[in-house]
């Protein structure tokens, strides 16, 4: 429904309100409640705003139906991120107990239950807040939202951004904010020679050639200065490390303090210092064209409200991907045997694509569609990405699959890793670790807190045998025990003669071993709406379409087939900010 707008409408009410920021950047919560049989205890691991797992325990588990129950609440909660459940039948007590111990979880997360509740939006307080012309409107708060909207506060534009979510964050948020920078200040301090040029061969190389070189170029151009930009007026601050990450022919990865909810959450204050107004639980459903075919405002939807917001300059989309939305990964999927319900993905609920309908039906150009990238190794209770699988590159774990064997290298780009775990019996797999390897990330606060999670839910299991973990994930323990021996002697020997992995790191020789197990999930879409270098959003014939730019996973065609690793921020960063008026770089020096 593409809306040509003459004036703008009010369809029913003007105003609403600016709901209070409710950036929950994570952590396990408990709730309890009283069941039929006894009580009921659960925990929750929260992550912007989205719970990841759940996990529930009690005496009134003792009996069939409740267990059904359970199992049937948690893929409810987690995988459609609502409260709303129907009772199990034969255990309604029990149903509805976990439900009141998931809101006490809820509760004590910070958040609020009402959100997880559809009838929430009749809760609204629609209280004054917003005006109806700005010169920006920006759709969407993640990384490029909330920087497009910053840089275009600093240049002096009245600037609104509208979040579906009663969070802001999307992906950026949940992700590891790792961000690959040229010629940075430590890679000077570290005595790494890099370049942006190294870095444009890199991507392209990473794309296997279908990437878009004059956009990747604007990328490596701009994204140290950008990073400059965001230490000197957010305060972000990186870990003292440059990491390298695969495809990338240098280490040049930073990792900022407190990841990616730690960028959300810098950004966020700095928004507000600039006075950029953001608006949650307000979904734009449609771009309004002016008589002149400029872009001028957009539809949105708050509750039961739909009402319009024009933009006297520019709107910027900065919705995101589509990873969670099924319908739109299966009708674009030429890749992947199947990306249906059963693939679950890393990506917030938010990223469903709707930037890029929206633009697609005022004629924007789309590109790459069918690239959509899974993350080889996540929660298979939450689709969530493990940032303990670093270990795998970084110290050497080895994967595993029911067979007890190994089947990849496991140094390889994600989407072959990702394509052998899908061939594997019940598309699953389980990384084989020992003591030493947690004795070395063992000041790594993050992952050390992620191994006490894990073990507690039970996709990690630590024992003193490497058959005791077979045991316990029902694999073959006679063939991982040969397995884990072959791995030793080729770690010794330092090479790998059946996958040819690079084999420069220790042999797991000693208990206790640990197993984590993981799927892949859908974790990145690099097609969607074509940009130009000015971030303007172009249609069929490659023209910019007045007034509308976009930035960040909802643009496609920059990456091509593959997007190296550490790559999505950078994008989102560099393209967010000139989408809100940054000269790049190279464009400043012709000039
Ligand atoms: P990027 O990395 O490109 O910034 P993110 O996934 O981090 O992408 O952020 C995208 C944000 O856009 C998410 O917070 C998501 O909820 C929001 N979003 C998606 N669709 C809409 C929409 N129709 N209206 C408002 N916000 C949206």
């Amino acid at each position: 429904m593409a809306i040509l707008l003459l004036a703008a409408i009010v369809l029913s009410g003007c105003t609403i309100s600016q709901t209070k920021s409710s950036f929950v950047s994570g952590g396990t919560f408990s709730g309890r409640a009283e069941g039929y049989k006894g009580p009921i205890s659960v925990e929750i691991v929260v992550n912007n705003g989205a719970i990841l797992s759940v996990d529930v325990t009690g005496d009134d588990l003792s009996y069939e139906n409740a267990r059904l129950a359970k199992v049937e609440i948690t893929q409810v909660v987690v995988g459609n991120q609502t409260l709303e459940v129907e009772s199990v039948s034969g255990a309604t007590a029990t149903s509805d107990a976990i439900v009141n111990a998931l809101k006490d979880a809820v509760c004590a997360s910070g958040m609020d239950v009402k959100y997880f509740i559809d009838e929430h939006e009749e809760d609204f307080d629609h209280a004054a807040g917003i005006e109806h012309d700005y010169d920006y409107v920006v759709i969407g708060a993640g990384a490029a939202g909330l920087v497009a909207a910053i840089e275009g506060a600093m240049q002096g534009k009245r600037v609104a951004i509208v979040e579906k979510l009663p969070f802001a964050g999307g992906n950026t948020a949940l992700s590891g904010g790792e961000m690959s920078v040229p010629e940075s200040d430590l890679q000077i301090q570290y005595g790494i020679h890099d370049s942006t040029e190294k870095m444009v061969v890199d991507m392209m190389n990473g794309a296997r050639g279908t990437g878009n070189e004059a956009l990747i170029r604007v990328l490596c151009e701009n994204i140290n200065p950008t990073v400059q930009w965001m230490q000197e007026q957010a305060g972000i601050d990186f870990q003292e490390r440059v990491y390298l990450v695969k495809g990338h022919s240098v280490p040049r990865t930073m990792i900022p303090i407190g990841l990616g909810a730690g960028v959300v959450e810098r950004l966020l204050t700095l928004a507000e210092a600039e006075e950029v107004q953001i608006f949650y639980n307000t979904k734009a459903i449609d771009l309004v064209v002016n008589q002149e075919g400029r872009v001028s405002g957009i539809f949105v939807n708050q509750g039961t409200e739909v009402f319009s917001i024009n933009a006297m300059e520019r709107v910027i989309i900065a919705t995101g991907g589509f990873g969670a939305n099924v319908q739109m990964r299966e009708s674009y999927n030429t890749r992947w045997p199947s990306l249906g319900e059963e693939v679950l993905t890393s990506n917030s609920p938010g990223s469903t694509g709707d930037g890029i309908r929206m633009a697609q039906e005022i004629g924007a150009q789309v590109l790459d569609m069918a690239y959509i990238q899974l993350f080889p190794y996540n929660n298979p209770a939450s689709g969530k990405h493990y940032y303990l699988d670093t270990i795998r590159t970084n110290e050497g774990a080895f994967f595993v699959n029911r067979e007890g064997k190994r089947f990849v290298n496991e140094d390889e780009v994600r989407d072959i890793v990702a394509g052998k775990i899908l061939e594997q019996t019940a598309q699953t797999s389980y990384e084989v670790f020992n003591q030493s390897i947690i004795d070395i990330i063992a000041d790594d606060p993050v992952a050390m807190e992620e191994v006490e999670r894990w073990l507690k839910q039970g996709v990690l299991i630590k024992r003193d045998t490497i058959e005791e973990c077979a045991d316990y994930f029902g694999i073959n323990k006679f063939a991982l025990a040969d397995t884990l021996t072959n791995y030793n002697a080729y770690s010794k020997r330092g090479s790998d003669p059946e996958f040819g992995r690079l084999m420069d790191f220790g042999a797991l020789d000693e208990g206790p071993y640990y197993m984590l197990e993981g799927v892949p999930s859908v974790h990145y879409t690099m097609g969607g709406v074509a940009i130009s270098e000015d971030a303007e959003v172009l249609d069929k014939e490659g023209n910019a379409i007045p007034g509308l730019y976009a930035a960040g996973e909802v643009t496609g065609g920059i990456h091509g087939e593959n997007r190296l690793g550490a790559c999505a921020v950078p994008d989102a960063l560099v393209f967010g900010r000139i989408a809100g008026g940054y000269q790049p770089l190279q464009k400043s020096l012709d000039n």
